[in-house]
């Protein structure tokens, strides 16, 4: 009894490695050092690139000119390879009761008509299949969507989502969804979770911090499948999930945004 609750937890308790913001233009030093740390422990994470990127917010980094090569790369290495938007241009503001997980703040999704949401995603998805790159995830930037946004990534082929409350991954209106609770890396005891990491925004200190963190917990850190695999609807896991959008709207008022590692 005792050992297959064991093995209940272990199966159900890992962290997925999301990295966000992934571009042409980035911060390629603390990249390539995060590349080398996956290939020595054989990780392979999420990347979360931006097709069409225009924000001028990372274009003040250095471009790779053979971007779109390192992204086949990555992908033949078993890396997922994720679509962040289209151009993380954010040109709309959304109130948090506006936003699906009612984060709030600027988007490039919440509060555009249906139309205007299904081209984004259509030239976003336009540029992976130029580039012969294969999606089926998606999150958005600043993580904000309005169900206009499920409604267009559905009618674009999309139905898998990085992005979510609870600790388990889950279905709904025929949308899987990975959920991914905090800014922090935070690994929780039981459950399946997702990180959302800024490399940009990283200096050394913050790469070692990383580095000591993969070390330690390298044997919970899992691939995207993994994830998928462990769709979970039941009622328990239902109500875990309510309880940590209530508990984190809350604890989000105090939190910092930026700080991934700054405790
Ligand atoms: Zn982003």
């Amino acid at each position: 009894m005792l050992s297959k609750i064991k093995n209940y937890i272990t199966d159900n308790t890992g962290i997925l490695i999301r990295i966000d913001d992934i571009a042409e233009n980035m911060n390629w030093d603390i990249m390539e050092k995060s590349e080398l740390l996956f290939e020595k422990y054989s990780i392979k994470p999420v990347v979360g690139v931006i097709p069409n990127n225009k924000d001028s917010e990372f274009l003040v980094y250095p471009k790779k000119n053979d971007f779109w090569e390192k992204v086949r790369n990555w992908e033949k290495k078993g890396w997922e390879i994720a679509m962040h938007g289209n151009t993380h241009v954010y040109d709309n503001i959304c109130s948090k009761s506006d936003d699906f997980f009612n984060y709030g703040g600027g988007s490039e999704f919440t509060g555009h008509s249906l139309d205007t949401q299904m081209l984004r995603i259509r030239n976003g998805l336009k540029k992976f299949e130029e580039e012969n790159v294969k999606i089926r995830t998606f999150f958005a930037p600043n993580q904000t969507y309005d169900k206009n946004t499920f409604i267009a990534l559905k009618n674009c082929g999309i139905n898998e989502v990085l992005d979510g409350y609870g600790i388990m991954p889950y279905s709904e209106n025929n949308i899987k969804f990975i959920p991914q609770l905090f800014n922090k890396i935070l690994l929780l005891p039981f459950g399946i979770q997702s990180t959302k990491l800024h490399l940009n925004e990283w200096t050394q200190k913050d790469f070692n911090n990383f580095e000591k963190f993969v070390e330690k917990n390298k044997n919970k850190i899992i691939t995207y499948d993994h994830a998928l695999k462990r769709i979970n609807n039941n009622m328990f896991y239902k109500f875990i999930n309510i309880l940590s959008k209530k508990i984190l709207r809350l604890k989000r008022l105090s939190i910092d945004k930026k700080s991934e590692f700054k405790a």
